[in-house]
């Protein structure tokens, strides 16, 4: 390999806004054959607002905001973000919480005015807190997930107290950038950590079919495993801490530039453009500048 070439490749990738961690790096875009990608923060913009707010009867809606808002406030979470900004447009200011734990991929629980307050995903509060949903609530977390939206369940004192539900927007350049990836001839993957139906909804606006979703942020690196382990070569593209290891076990690591940092270091590649084109650009410049090598 000439390094002259090598360097014209990263050259011209700083130019695109790609950064590559090392030459090295070129060799494996040539090999893949697959790619892997995040949907929070990926493939959608991560920008969450906060739709609806149904509280459990006999308690108000305001009510509810202000202790989830609380709680959510230690946490740096797209969701939590958005539940925090809905609340306090909402309430106006929040009480501050203590005790503040989050669990990756499921939610977060503080003590809130002396409750012990849960904020997460319907199924985390089940089984870790016990909670059980009213009909009138399962019901509220049905609608939303047909609605496209993700259902966040509220709880204290071990009662289900609301369902929050909450939405974000597909970037406007995904279903461009994985008609792309096809083209280079790469299978596009969406994973994450959402239920089935929001997954389904965004793979659908897209143009992804295969969609693994519910997938713990511990199980994203084992998805990508199983890919190699059928003979794939695998590229991931994802954002959040989530996704670190899972970038890191990847044949070519992504990280959006928008990411975490902990993203960012797991990755062989960085896109300055928070957007998948950007990735199909890397892919396709380093397919070239490794013809112009040889
Ligand atoms: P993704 O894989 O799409 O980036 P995550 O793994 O970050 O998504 O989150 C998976 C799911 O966990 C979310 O859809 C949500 O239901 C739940 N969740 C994670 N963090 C929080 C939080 N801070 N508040 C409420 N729900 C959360
Ligand atoms: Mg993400």
């Amino acid at each position: 390999a000439t390094p002259t070439a090598l360097l014209v490749g990263t050259g011209r990738g700083a130019q695109l806004g790609i950064l590559i961690k090392g030459p090295q790096v070129l060799e494996s875009t040539r090999r893949v054959d697959t790619i892997v990608l995040d949907k929070t923060g990926t493939v959608t913009t991560g920008r969450m607002s906060l739709v609806q707010a149904v509280p459990a009867s006999g308690l108000e809606a305001a009510e509810l905001l202000r202790f989830a808002g609380a709680a959510e406030a230690g946490s740096e979470h797209p969701i939590a973000k958005s539940i925090v900004t809905g609340a306090r447009e909402r309430v106006g200011t929040l009480p501050a919480a203590e005790s503040f734990a989050s669990a990756d991929g499921l939610g977060v629980q503080a003590v809130v005015d002396g409750r012990l307050v849960a904020v997460g995903r319907p199924r985390w509060l089940t089984e870790q807190w016990g909670i059980v949903f009213t009909p009138d609530l399962e019901a509220a977390l049905a609608a939303g997930e047909d609605r496209g939206e993700t259902p966040v369940a509220v709880a204290w004192d071990g009662v289900a107290r609301g369902i929050l539900t909450v939405a974000d927007a597909v970037k406007d350049t995904s279903a461009a950038a994985i008609a792309e990836f096809r083209r280079l001839g790469l299978t596009p993957v969406l994973l994450t950590g959402d239920n089935d139906t929001v997954a389904r909804n965004v793979g659908t606006l897209v143009g992804i079919d295969d969609v693994r979703a519910g997938v713990l942020p511990a199980e994203k690196a084992e998805v990508i495993r199983a890919l190699q382990a059928e003979g794939r070569v695998v590229a991931m593209v994802g954002d959040g801490v989530n996704d670190a290891v899972a970038l890191a076990t990847a044949d070519l690591g992504i990280a959006m530039g928008t990411g975490t940092d902990v993203a960012i270091e797991a990755s062989d590649l960085t896109l300055i453009r928070s957007d998948l084109v950007a990735a199909a650009d890397a892919i396709r410049l380093s397919r070239r500048t490794l013809a112009t090598i040889k």
